[in-house]
């Protein structure tokens, strides 16, 4: 799990353009925006634009309500009154599936991501198609709460997580208990990749087994859910090219090479970069697919020669 960063003062343009490109020529908002004044007291756009922050006690604050008013709430807002009095889940079946290709690239722009935030694995993308003036999506937008059990937020941008098809498979409807816009809770420190050498040569991928210890027992929960570990296991060729790179540094053979070539790699990051081929800080984790992975087989490899990353 990578956690996803965002800037107050710029998401504020975006939710709105956001909001706007959702609800043009939809002819049935008015409805919504009823049962928004009936039962929450504020508007659709309110809900659709929920900051990180406002989202989770919104969804709390639902919860506490009365069973019975939740269930009734659910039910109208999946049964909106569209032509000739007809009923629609409005806000899943159109507004959500036939989202305009410019609202999905400003989720993508809110998220600020290049990686898959549950797995860190795959990339997640977004192209122009210029002849045809419109945006091609390479991820699912995942429902962090399920669209079943909170309609409302069906297109609330804080709530659509741009994940990989694999992990929005997965995952499907289970409830995570980890945000990655929650900004208090980072994913650096809640879990770390290890690993055990069962032979020393590390000449095949059966030399070595890769862990995950958890330091927050809802992350290892949903991490088991999504399978990380075995997952990972697949990555056991990059594991030990870390190991042996991580090595190769803390025999020293990095530092001489730095000290040669002070202007190329003028500090400890773009040095990290070249040995590994990927970030060192956290908040760009996100940036490349096993940034975490690399990280944290790294650092346990490079303790051994006493070297802090
Ligand atoms: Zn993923």
């Amino acid at each position: 799990m990578i956690s996803l960063s965002y800037d107050e003062e710029e998401i504020n343009i975006i939710l709105d353009r956001y909001y706007e490109s959702i609800t043009q020529n939809r002819r049935f908002i008015i409805n919504i925006e009823k049962l928004c004044q009936k039962y929450f007291a504020c508007s659709f756009k309110k809900i659709v634009t929920l900051k990180p922050d406002e989202i989770g006690k919104f969804k709390t604050e639902f919860d506490n309500w009365d069973k019975r008013k939740i269930q009734a709430v659910r039910k109208r807002f999946k049964e909106i009154s569209t032509i000739s009095g007809k009923k629609s889940n409005y806000i899943v079946n159109t507004l959500f599936d036939k989202m305009p290709t410019d609202a999905r690239n400003y989720i993508y722009e809110l998220a600020n991501t290049k990686t898959c935030p549950y797995c860190n694995r795959n990339y997640v993308d977004i192209v122009k198609d210029d002849e045809k003036n419109k945006y091609v999506s390479f991820f699912d937008l995942d429902h962090f709460y399920s669209k079943g059990n909170y309609p409302m937020l069906a297109v609330s941008a804080f709530n659509l997580i741009p994940t990989c098809p694999a992990c929005n498979r997965i995952k499907g409807k289970k409830r995570l208990n980890y945000y990655p816009y929650d900004l208090s809770k980072k994913a650096g420190d809640s879990f770390n990749f290890t690993f055990n050498i069962v032979n020393a040569k590390l000449s095949s991928e059966n030399d070595i087994d890769i862990d995950i210890v958890y330091n927050d027992s809802g992350i290892k929960k949903d991490k088991q859910g999504i399978y990380l570990k075995e997952l990972y296991s697949n990555h056991k060729d990059v594991a030990i090219e870390v190991i042996q790179k991580a090595r190769f540094q803390g025999m020293g053979y990095m530092n001489s090479l730095l000290t040669q070539l002070e202007d190329i790699f003028p500090d400890d990051k773009e040095l990290y970069r070249m040995i590994y081929g990927n970030y060192l800080d956290e908040q760009d984790w996100n940036k490349r697919p096993l940034s975490k992975f690399t990280y944290d087989i790294a650092k346990e490899t490079l303790a051994a020669y006493g070297i802090k990353i």
